[in-house]
């Protein structure tokens, strides 16, 4: 299981995140909704390591997460797909996925390719593309690719849908059930409350560095509140 308590994080004078409790059960998808500036990318970047918090634990498999390195949070079976995907321009989609996987033994490397592949065929057709050029939707995919190259236990993804194509937007969110199915717990950050909620067990919403609500996707999708503030009902 995974359990954040009492986290606060701040940047400077400016509180983001005042005090938030979550949990995500092995197997799950649990969602985070909020508007902009919610402090729901300040939480993922906390998780991942590239920010410290004040105040408050992360804790996975009875392991401290809070005051380890970047790296070894990865090892610790925590992977991150950022906001704005950040693929690596000037290297090939292959040479995108090959750094994900710095810590899989070079000899386990290619299976999880294949893997990779399997679950993204346009990865493959696209492997020697220089990934600065592939589309939005294909860059997506790539992070989340690169993501999975790590073999995580536990995946976050901030905002995959943002800026993608209708089209892509509905196949990113297939995309992240199916990895779920295939034994990947998910902590997905959305602004897109609908399609999260629609294929999550559980979800928070996000409101001023604070968690609001809290339910089942099926309960925040009927919630009045919810609708009125984020599905535009
Ligand atoms: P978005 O979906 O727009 O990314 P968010 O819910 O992820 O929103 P955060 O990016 O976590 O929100 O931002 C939370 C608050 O922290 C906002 O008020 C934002 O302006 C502030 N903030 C974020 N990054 C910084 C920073 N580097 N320096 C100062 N303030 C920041």
């Amino acid at each position: 299981m995974f359990e954040v308590t009492g986290l606060k994080v701040n940047y400077g004078a400016i509180q983001a995140v005042r005090g938030v409790d979550f949990n995500v059960q092995d197997g799950e998808i649990v969602t985070l909704i909020g508007s902009n500036g919610a402090g729901k990318s300040t939480i993922v970047k906390t998780i991942s390591g590239l920010l410290r918090p004040s105040a408050g634990n992360i804790v996975y498999d009875n392991r401290g997460l809070t005051h380890l390195s970047a790296s070894r949070i990865v090892g610790a079976g925590i992977a991150q797909v950022p906001e704005g995907r950040h693929v690596f321009a000037g290297l090939s989609t292959m040479e995108n996925l090959k750094m994900g996987a710095y810590l899989v033994p070079r000899n386990e490397q290619q299976d999880v390719l294949d893997n990779v592949f399997d679950q993204f065929p346009v990865l493959k057709e696209r492997r020697n593309q220089d990934a600065a050029t592939l589309s939005g939707g294909e860059q997506q995919m790539l992070a989340m690719g690169r993501a999975l190259m790590a073999r995580p236990k536990l995946l976050l993804l901030d905002e995959p849908s943002m800026g993608l194509a209708p089209i892509y937007i509905q196949k990113i969110f297939d995309m992240i059930k199916t990895i779920n199915s295939q034994g990947t717990t998910v902590l997905l950050i959305e602004q897109n409350a609908l399609q999260a909620l629609q294929i999550a067990n559980r979800g928070y919403v996000i409101a001023s560095g604070n968690v609001k609500l809290s339910g089942t996707g099926q309960d925040l999708l009927a919630d009045p509140a919810v609708q009125k503030a984020y599905l535009g009902g």
